[in-house]
């Protein structure tokens, strides 16, 4: 049996949280490789340090410094395990110097890849000491190390999968074998040229299930700072309950659309090699979390969650006949995406094509789209400060009339509905409302659909 097990910023932040992380680690049955993030508000730290002007930059990484030495006293208390410690940890921090100072290496459209990935390589080393220091053999292993091999453009990286369990299979399991745990850096991996390029923010979970499909796991666990994932954000409903178990498709969905739970692209790697999911909370490892695999649930409530999006805006392009020129739809997302906006969605009609994306790219989206030709274009709308509400679960569609009994909760709401997608996943139904309606469609959604159906259960 072999795990993959991820740590999160926040579960690997202070001394304290490192101790506790090295006895979930242990407690855990058979093989393991970790994967950690790096500690919390380094990599913040790290994106102030690629704007900050050089002659600051001294004085940042002599606090970076301080911080992890001062971690690593608290948890090596024996002078040889801290010996060892910062036998590894001098040639990283040099190498983390010289490419703060490198003039040439900072013009590499790559470089800001280069310096956030610094804080994994110090957070996995601390994990990996604190591993040896309480008896166990564990070893550090950089994405270099391990062969995750990396594509894209800079700070959006994706794992060639392929490359990656070939190098795994060489570089990683050997250890493993030999009853070493590999604790590994999350977060990036590594161009052909040999330089790191970072799977976006939060992209530590992304690594984990990459290194869980690499290394064919049994098992992939994410550990983090909550519960698992909830039928609605308990900030806004108290009533939310944990779920136990849901589907890959219902947790891709909330993950993308809503709950900042999981990085959303985490579930790929795993699904692809039917790898089962857990989430769990490293400050509460007695919980069980919730299970995500392919399995669909025995029980038959309708609804799994009910997430939002929020600060997004309609941007609607309006063009005679546009149903009759789809190359028109073709020439108008291609201009979008020259910039890279997310879309979340897109809608439309003989007239009007529509996409929902978030406030912040409305300026330079719309900059684009005025290089569009005066042909294509009678008028451009935008409405702005609207949300996605994003109601999930396996069921939803599967049966008749469910979405007119939503839309009847939306309607108890008083919103008006501005866009809609159904049918394009199978697990969800998501549509637009303006901002000032979240709160209480989410609320009536939720009572109607999840509490009702606890309600019936225990009956
Ligand atoms: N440390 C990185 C971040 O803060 C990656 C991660 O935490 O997953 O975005
Ligand atoms: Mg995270």
């Amino acid at each position: 049996m072999l795990t993959v097990m991820k740590f999160g910023g926040t579960s690997v932040g202070s001394a304290e949280a490192l101790e506790r992380v090295a006895k979930i680690i242990l407690s855990e049955p058979g093989d393991k490789v970790v994967v950690t993030s790096a500690m919390s508000g380094i990599t913040n730290f790290l994106i102030g340090l690629c704007e900050d002007i050089p002659g600051r930059r001294e004085e940042a990484l002599k606090t970076f410094e301080e911080k992890h030495l001062d971690v690593a006293r608290r948890l090596l208390k024996d002078d040889k395990e801290y010996n060892a410690f910062l036998e590894e940890f001098r040639p990283r921090m040099a190498a983390f110097r010289r490419l703060l100072n490198d003039e040439y290496a900072m013009k590499d459209p790559y470089y800001k890849d280069n310096v956030t990935s610094q804080g994994e390589r110090f957070s996995s080393l601390l994990l990996c000491h604190e591993l040896r220091a309480v008896g166990h053999n564990a070893i550090a292993m950089t994405s270099e190390d391990c062969g995750i091999r990396a594509v894209g453009q800079p700070l959006n990286g994706s794992a060639d999968l392929g490359e990656t369990e070939r190098a795994a299979a060489i570089n990683v399991l050997p250890y493993v074998a030999r009853g070493f745990i590999p604790v590994v850096t999350g977060f990036y991996g590594v161009k052909s040229d040999g330089l790191p390029l970072t799977f976006g923010r939060g992209g530590s979970d992304y690594s984990a299930a990459v290194m869980a499909n690499a290394l064919n796991a049994d098992m992939l666990e994410i550990w983090t700072d909550v519960d698992g994932f909830m039928s609605a954000d308990p900030r806004i409903v108290s009533a939310a309950v944990k779920i136990d178990e849901m589907s890959y498709g219902e947790a891709a969905e909330l993950a993308y659309f809503g709950a900042k739970i999981l990085h959303p692209r985490t579930i790929e790697p795993v699904r692809k090699k039917h790898i089962p999911l857990k989430v769990r909370n490293s400050f509460k490892p007695q919980e069980s979390g919730t299970l995500i695999s392919q399995f669909r649930r025995s029980k038959n409530e309708l609804l799994r969650s009910v997430a939002a999006k929020t600060d997004l805006s309609i941007i609607s392009i309006c063009s005679a006949e546009i149903a009759y020129h789809p190359e028109m739809v073709t020439r108008i997302l291609a201009k979008i995406s020259e910039n890279s906006v997310p879309i979340y969605s897109i809608s439309t009609s003989l007239s009007t094509v529509a996409f929902l994306i978030h406030n912040n790219d409305v300026k330079a989206t719309l900059m684009k789209l005025n290089e569009l030709d005066a042909a294509d274009v009678e008028r451009i709308d935008v409405t702005g400060d609207v949300a996605l509400i994003c109601c999930v679960g396996d069921n939803l569609l599967s049966k008749c009339g469910v979405s007119g009994d939503i839309f009847g909760a939306v309607r108890e709401a008083k919103a008006n509905v501005q866009m809609i997608s159904e049918g394009a996943s199978d697990v969800s139904l998501n549509f637009v409302v303006p901002m000032a309606k979240v709160i209480d469609t989410i609320k009536i959604i939720h009572a109607k659909f999840v509490e009702e159906a606890h309600k019936k259960e225990r009956m």
